[in-house]
């Protein structure tokens, strides 16, 4: 029989991805240490109302395996609710925009939820579990996401900022290259369009008419064997100067966090931190610190436990 037990100072969070969800159950009690970890596949083909039944499915079996109940769950979420509509929004599992997941979950559930921005999350847990540890002192932590994406999270003293419309921290959709490629949020050269490794990818192919994954250009870069490739790197490392002084500007944060899959290229912390400095409204000067993360693929599933 099923254990009708919670306990309070177990902490549950899903990660629901386009391809995977993910629940963790950490306790508060002993420094967040990780109780119970399990991923199930989200098969977001099936629609929306597969993806609720599979969270439901998810959360049966951590309550048989820890043998005790959430009280609440915080989750992860593409996209973010509208605050004024309590729709989802901005999703990149696009069957999900437009429903009411907050209360489609509580109601499947039976326990309040909360949800926030994937990207809020891994800022959020990196901030109070991951880099921000090395950085005590930090009271403003940016988290970028820069992958096949690129978004980010603004952490303030150990809390989510989401702001008046819930889209706190997406400089993802500042519109960064007049007459660029267009978006699926709608407008044209944004960030995103500009720095994400799909883009990338598709500039490179535009200028060389081959087609090559991002760790190839890159090797080529390294290696300078290839100008197409060297000029491909050149406009990331332009681009990311350009868009990370943007948000030293308007916020000055403590500490950035860079994740993702792009994130990864080390040039962005050597090259990429000068190019910052080209841009940057304090005599060419930056001390900010821009680490990698160290929570790796944990970050958002963690972040969505500390909601
Ligand atoms: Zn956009």
């Amino acid at each position: 029989m099923k254990s009708s037990i919670t306990n309070p100072t177990h902490l549950w969070g899903i990660d629901l991805g386009g391809t995977k969800i993910e629940c963790a159950v950490l306790d508060k009690s002993n420094d967040l240490a990780v109780i119970c970890r399990k991923r199930i596949p989200t098969e977001a083909d099936k629609g929306y109302q597969h993806i609720i039944s599979q969270i439901v499915k998810l959360v049966n079996l951590v309550i048989e395996e820890i043998d005790e109940q959430p009280a609440q769950i915080g989750f992860a979420t593409p996209g973010v609710l509208d605050p004024a509509t309590l729709t989802m929004k901005n999703c990149n599992t696009v069957c999900m925009n437009g429903q009411p997941m907050h209360e489609d979950l509580e109601k499947a559930l039976g326990i309040p939820v909360k949800l926030a921005n994937d990207a809020n999350c891994f800022a959020l847990a990196e901030a109070l579990m991951g880099a921000g540890k090395n950085f005590p002192k930090a009271e403003l932590v940016f988290g970028v996401i820069m992958g096949t994406g690129v978004g980010g999270g603004l952490v303030v003293h150990g809390k989510v900022i989401s702001g008046h419309h819930g889209i706190g921290g997406e400089w993802g959709h500042n519109i960064i290259e007049e007459g660029g490629d267009s978006c699926y949020c709608g407008k044209a050269g944004c960030v995103e369009k500009v720095i994400a490794g799909p883009a990338l990818e598709k500039y490179y192919q535009k200028i060389s008419g081959d087609s090559l994954k991002l760790k190839e250009i890159l090797e080529r870069y390294l290696a300078n064997t290839d100008e197409f490739a060297t000029a491909t790197i050149e406009r990331l490392l332009e681009y990311y100067g350009r868009g990370i002084s943007t948000l030293i500007n308007v916020l000055d944060p403590d500490l950035i966090v860079i994740g993702g899959g792009v994130g990864n290229i080390d040039l962005l912390y050597t090259e990429g931190y000068e190019r910052i400095k080209k841009y940057i409204f304090n005599n060419k000067k930056i001390s900010t610190p821009i680490v990698k993360p160290i929570l790796g693929d944990s970050a958002g599933v963690f972040g969505a436990a500390l909601l």
